[in-house]
């Protein structure tokens, strides 16, 4: 079955608790850990959805082409990376808005796929689901059915759903999770692909295509970069960030080797509608 293979496009400095001081004083990173991301997927003929930082496509529009033109999804980040539960909905619809409008300049389409800063879509933000679909998102992969310090739906359904609002329904491809030993564990991305042994988020991928539940992949482009800047933030955030990144590129040739991937909105319209030509 074909899982989801997902990228937050973000350079290493704009999904950390730093000042915005410091932010802008770090060196950017970005092009060459997301080159050898496209190299990676292309020598595994693998497209994934892209979800890009509005301001990120503002400053590399020809990445955004590039990446659209390989085949690939290009999806929404959303604008400032905060966290969407301590936004109104007046802000979010505004800066989501603008960073779409950012996006789809660059690509000539509609922007239809949403990834939420820190998967901030919570019980005291599902509003934003609502301000997608009245924007015209049809896709969205911002929901951890966990607990965790920053994010989390623990009771939210492990499967793909359709989620009605008063705007129109949005298709949610929940992050995904695994039942073990009693507890429910988020699985397959970012830092957990780098804390778990590989063999572990193998087991775990099979054990979703066992229920043929589709899996959820995320990475970061800075995940392919061990060697960017070592800064200080939040204890919390900073063991994940930087945890075993010399690990990634050899699990990532791994992991599309043995699993068939494809972006976001296919393996969402598949699962929920079956082949519609
Ligand atoms: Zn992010």
């Amino acid at each position: 079955m074909r899982h989801a293979f997902t990228v937050d496009v973000e350079d290493w400095c704009d999904g950390i608790p730093i000042s915005p001081e410091v932010r802008r004083a770090a060196t950017p990173r970005l092009e060459s850990s997301l080159g050898l991301l496209l190299d990676l997927l292309d020598a595994h003929s693998t497209r994934a959805t892209f979800f890009f930082l509005g301001s990120v496509a503002e400053s590399y529009p020809q990445l955004v082409r590039r990446i659209a033109s390989a085949g690939h999804e290009i999806g929404c980040h959303g604008w400032s990376h905060d966290l969407l539960y301590e936004m109104s909905p007046e802000r979010f619809r505004e800066e989501t808005r603008r960073a779409a409008e950012a996006i789809s300049e660059r690509t000539g389409e509609p922007v239809r796929a949403y990834r939420a800063a820190y998967f901030s879509v919570t019980r005291k933000s599902f509003w934003a689901l609502e301000e997608l679909a009245g924007l015209g998102f049809r896709y969205d992969s911002s929901i951890f059915p966990v607990h965790n310090w920053r994010y989390g739906i623990p009771d939210f359904p492990r499967s793909p759903q359709v989620v009605e609002t008063p705007s129109g329904p949005i298709l949610e491809l929940p992050l995904s999770v695994r039942e073990f030993f009693g507890r429910t564990i988020p699985v397959t991305g970012g830092a957990y692909f780098r804390i778990y042994p590989y063999r572990f988020t193998r087991g775990n991928l099979l054990a979703l295509q066992e229920k043929s539940v589709p899996a959820v992949f995320y990475l970061h482009p800075w995940e392919l970069d061990p060697k960017h800047p070592r800064v200080r933030f939040y204890w919390k955030a900073w063991i994940t960030h930087y945890f075993n990144l010399g690990s990634t590129e050899s699990r990532l040739r791994r992991l599309l080797t043995d699993f068939e991937f494809a972006p976001l909105g296919e393996v969402l319209e598949h699962e929920l509608f079956g082949d519609r030509t």
